[in-house]
């Protein structure tokens, strides 16, 4: 992968180059080097994908249910057989760690392998004989064309989210990469194109916000999905409510996790690193507010920092250190600056992330090493904001119930999690815990692709969540049919009315 990679547009069938000549440069963010070229294209240019998927969508949506699972279980397979190869495309220009780039992958393979259950969970009702010969059925329908916008941190998790579910149940699609991390889609689109994925199924378009708003006032999409920050799914939710469009729009987050007295503490401690760490603490549910009780709060605070100052970092391919860079000099530069801003606070801070050692080759990549705060108090701007790198803040509480309340006071609401041994404090956590995901001794709360995923307050736009049975709804509409059956021997008299001769039914009978 290290010839100059210029990304194309994916409409129709065809790979193009974006006609407006307008790109912006891709950079491998492990060493600031230019790796090729991402087209910012123009609202033609996404226009025409979407007449592209609108043009697919009447042969796609009367497909055969089970030609249309087909290419799931192909699509599926192909990612079995190149995941090595998708996953060097994340760790090059998303720079996720190759280990993680790899599970990113292979959580999309189950996310897959939940996509097959479309048959089963697309199925109507019926209600037979709601009058006089006639029946009542709900159908679950696909709508036409969808539009969805990836996020930098997770190109290959989101288009799982997506674009499965959107085709398996019959519609089309144009999809809208990060700028920042294009590289797994062109990929991936390839191999659509190889499992013989019909033209305009799938359409790819690289861009700006500019490409999005394009979709607003277009009469054939659909509805739009985000995965994005909460100011993007706001800005697409005013587009997309002013034409009635359907949306679903997972913001951004601020997660918890909760250290009781009886938490296990080497199983917490590694928890956190994996959660706070991992992706260079760019995941929408890694933990930021570390909520420790006072019981055991120095002896956390020591573990934490002799952890942290152990955690490697350096290029997102070298298998041997723990940690990668962050996305651009941008995000570290905004990482950076929240540094400042808990120091003038009068946070403590305990571990400094800034100017991590990673050696001449990725002298000029953008790395923040592991940050710990102590002493941080919920209305803090480092506590209520989201940072998205690695930083951590930890806040001694009194009891559970301040954990609980400091969740419920953030704008956020996305993951929580819970290290205790105690079935009350277990209880008590998931009940009241005010988020959309909870998690009790476990770092990262993600729920497994056969159920929904998603946050609740800032975190979501709307209310509906990606993954699962939600997914399945959300790409369908639930149409219902009234049908009277006439008997072409008996003629189209029309029935005997019942009841009351004053009374004329709204409803058939
Ligand atoms: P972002 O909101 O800046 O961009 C997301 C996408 O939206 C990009 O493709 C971008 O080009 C597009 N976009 C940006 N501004 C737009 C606008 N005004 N109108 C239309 N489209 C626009 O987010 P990001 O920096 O790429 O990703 C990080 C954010 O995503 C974080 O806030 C993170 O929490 C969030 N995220 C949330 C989840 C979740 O499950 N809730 C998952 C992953 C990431």
């Amino acid at each position: 992968m290290s010839s100059y990679i210029k990304i194309k547009n994916h409409i129709n069938g065809q790979w193009l180059d974006e006609t407006n000549g307008q790109y912006e440069p891709l950079k491998n963010p492990s060493t600031g080097a230019v790796i090729g070229e991402v087209p910012l294209s123009s609202v033609e240019t996404s226009r025409a994908a979407v007449a592209a998927a609108a043009e697919a969508f009447p042969e796609w949506s009367a497909t055969p249910l089970p030609k249309r699972m087909d290419y799931i279980f192909k699509m599926q397979q192909a990612m079995k057989d190149n995941l090595e190869m998708l996953a060097e495309a994340i760790a090059l220009d998303q720079a996720k760690h190759i280990a993680e780039a790899r599970g990113e992958v292979g959580r999309v393979i189950e996310i897959l392998q939940m996509a097959c259950t479309i048959p089963a969970l697309i199925q109507g009702e019926t209600v037979q004989g709601i009058a006089n010969n006639i029946n009542g059925r709900l159908i679950k329908a696909p709508l036409g064309v969808f539009c969805g916008v990836a996020p930098f941190n997770f190109p290959a998790l989101v288009f799982g989210w997506f674009i499965p579910f959107a085709i398996g149940t019959g519609n089309t699609f144009v999809y809208k990469p990060s700028t920042e991390s294009p590289l797994f889609m062109q990929k991936m689109m390839q191999l659509l194109v190889d499992i013989g994925l019909p033209d305009g199924v799938v359409n790819i378009v690289h861009g700006d916000r500019e490409s999005v708003e394009a979709w607003y006032d277009d009469d054939n999409v659909a509805g739009v999905c985000l995965v994005g920050s909460t100011p993007t799914a706001k800005a697409i939710a005013e587009g997309c409510g002013r034409s009635g469009k359907k949306t679903m729009l997972l913001g951004g987050a601020k997660n918890f996790l909760v250290a009781m007295e009886d938490a296990p503490m080497d199983l917490m401690i590694e928890n956190i690193l994996m959660s706070g760490y991992g992706s260079a603490g760019q995941r929408c549910l890694a933990v930021s507010n570390i909520a420790v009780v006072s019981e055991i709060y120095d002896e956390f605070v020591e573990r934490l920092l002799e952890a942290s100052k152990d955690v490697t970092v350096g290029d997102a391919m070298n298998p041997d250190v723990f940690m990668g860079p962050v996305i651009s000099a941008k995000a570290k530069q905004r990482i950076e600056n929240y540094i400042e801003i808990g120091q003038k606070e009068g946070a403590t801070l305990a571990l400094d992330g800034r100017n991590p050692n990673v050696g001449a080759a990725n002298k000029d990549g953008y790395f923040v090493g592991p940050t710990v705060f102590t002493d941080v108090t919920p209305c803090m701007q480092i506590a209520r904001e989201e940072i998205f790198g690695p930083v951590l803040s930890v806040m001694k509480v009194g009891c559970i119930n301040g954990a609980l309340r400091m969740i419920k006071n953030h704008e956020m609401g996305n993951g929580a999690v819970i290290f205790t041994q105690n079935s009350y404090y277990t209880e008590k956590f998931i009940n009241e815990a005010d988020v959309g995901m909870v998690g009790v001794n476990v770092g990262i709360c993600a729920p497994h692709p056969y159920l929904p995923f998603g946050g609740i307050k800032g975190s979501l736009v709307g209310n509906n969540k990606v993954q699962g049975k939600d997914a399945v709804d959300f790409f369908t509409q639930n149409k219902v049919a009234t049908v009277r059956v006439v008997d072409p021997k008996a003629g189209q008299a029309a029935p005997a009315a019942a009841g009351d001769s004053n009374v004329r039914s709204c409803v058939a009978s």
